[in-house]
């Protein structure tokens, strides 16, 4: 601690008489340095980044983009937050995370709200989101304090964390993120993506108010023409960034390795997801979970099931094809305004793999049922289901985003989890059977982070299924989201003794 706090004295910080009860005690760098924006605003043009995803390229909120000078100006102040952060007692940083969970849970209605209008989010799926950030505040809130009480190793600050999450969970992994980082000792810059940035700005807004000091968390919005200017490489390349929790593709994380070399990078990133269907399944409920999965938030998801894999019989019999395909053809497509919606708008005009998913067979397929546009955007797609999907072709190891399934046959349990595993991500699985002998089998050979069984592989539970990815889905330390690792991992560790 004492070495930490000479450093951050370094950077020209004097530790602020803070009250975790709110902002009002705490001197922002910014009242004394007019060059760094103050917590609260976002400095820079203003641009719009929000988009109404109802009314096509309408506007729906403005923000402020960040410069080169102001994301290192950010860096820098919240470098100083970060001393003061990491020296307040654990059980004070506990009960700011437990009073963002209680914050969380009374902005329940304005985070679903601004949601649905932002990323077009259906009521159904915006709801749990909140509930899975309300989760994460206290179950972080208690790991972290946990920390503290651990023998024979003492955590060690990471001055700034840089929060990068993706527009598909647009309040539930950032919060998730930023939280833990939060519960580490550590103080974040939060880069929202630009297609959610209103979400982020409601999160951190109800993060402040509840009492996270406006130096331990900045907003910085880059949008894509401020990526290009190298804004964002000049956020992870200024001097205090220990750490950066990106979600997002796996090419973006390889860019971060290049931007900041031995920087550490906890990434969570792509997925090809598949659904193994036996013999022995209950097959309603296997439909059921199959549709969910592919189709919830209009399958983008990196958690979707973007394969469904049917066994032996089930795959020679008309049933299981022609009950999938009446569940599909039932789906309303709509916006996320109409409650009956239940596969709401992508969140841009569907473009590259997507496109191609959506409107193109490889050699050997046929569509189930078809996808079909229906709005002028571009945004609206009815949900399509392709059958004879062949091993190692485009559709089997290619990840799309969107509202497309894909079914394979096997002959055998075995052949299908060859085919499950013959990807080169290894992020969610799923198996549904009735046979405890499968089920082992299946358990011990499948290659992905999260196993499910008889159950969905979207919506994995704080605490009880920890999430994060195995092979090409994981890039740096493989502690999962929601799990006990998680916090210690976002700290460092010192010994104080051999525990020998
Ligand atoms: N945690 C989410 C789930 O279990 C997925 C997150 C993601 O898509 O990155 O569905």
């Amino acid at each position: 601690v004492a070495s930490h706090r000479a450093r951050g004295n370094d950077a020209g910080a004097g530790a602020p008489p803070a009250s975790p009860g709110g902002t009002g005690g705490f001197r922002n760098a910014a009242d004394t340095d007019p060059s760094v924006p103050a917590g609260r605003e976002w400095a820079g043009r203003v641009v719009a980044l929000a988009r109404d995803s109802h009314a096509g390229e309408a506007t729906l909120a403005t923000a402020r983009v960040t410069t080169a000078a102001e994301a290192r100006a950010a860096v820098a102040a919240t470098r100083r937050g970060a001393a003061w952060w990491w020296s307040r007692d654990p059980g004070e940083r506990a009960a700011v995370l437990h009073a963002v969970g209680r914050a969380l849970e009374t902005r329940r209605a304005d985070l679903c709200a601004v949601m649905m209008a932002e990323s077009g989010k259906t009521l159904d799926q915006a709801d749990p989101e909140v509930s899975e950030a309300v989760d994460f505040a206290h179950y972080y809130a208690i790991r972290g304090e946990a920390l503290s009480r651990m023998r024979g190793a003492r955590p060690v600050p990471r001055e700034v964390t840089v929060v990068t999450p993706p527009w598909n969970f647009p309040v539930a992994i950032p919060a998730g993120s930023t939280l833990a980082a939060l519960a580490a000792g550590s103080a974040v810059v939060l880069k929202p993506a630009e297609q959610s940035a209103r979400c982020a700005a409601v999160l951190a807004e109800t993060l402040w108010d509840a009492g996270v000091p406006s130096d331990a968390l900045r907003l910085a919005h880059v949008d894509a023409s401020g990526l290009e200017r190298g804004v964002g490489a000049a956020l992870l390349t200024a001097p205090g960034v220990d750490q950066v929790i990106l979600t997002g593709a796996h090419e973006t994380a390889a860019l971060f390795h290049r931007l900041r070399p031995g920087v550490r990078l906890f990434a969570e990133t792509s997925g090809k997801n598949a659904i193994v269907i036996t013999p022995s399944a209950d097959l309603d409920l296997a439909v059921r979970d199959v549709v969910q999965s592919a189709f919830g938030h209009a399958g983008q998801k990196c958690s979707a099931a973007s394969l469904a894999i049917v066994v032996g019989s089930v795959a020679r019999s008309r049933r299981f094809l022609a009950q999938l395909e009446d569940a599909v053809r039932s789906l309303t497509v709509g916006t996320a305004h109409d409650p009956s919606t239940q596969v709401g708008p992508l969140i841009e005009r569907a473009h590259g793999k997507l496109a191609r998913a959506l409107t193109s067979l490889e050699p050997g397929e046929r569509w189930l049922v078809e996808p079909r546009r229906l709005d002028a955007d571009g945004l609206q797609w009815t949900p399509g289901v392709r059958v004879g999907v062949a091993p190692g072709s485009w559709f089997h190891r290619t990840e799309c985003f969107g509202p497309v399934l894909g079914l394979m046959t096997a002959d055998t349990l075995d052949d299908a989890i060859a085919l499950q595993n013959g990807v080169d991500y290894g992020l969610t699985a799923g198996l549904h059977s009735l046979d405890a002998h499968e089920i082992a089998r299946w358990l011990s050979r499948v290659e992905a982070g999260n196993l499910y069984v008889n159950r969905g592989i979207t919506g994995a539970i704080v605490q009880r299924q920890p999430f994060g990815g195995w092979k090409a889905s994981v890039v740096g330390p493989s502690a999962k989201a929601g799990g006990p690792s998680y916090v210690a991992a976002l700290t460092g560790w010192e010994r104080d003794e051999s525990p020998l």
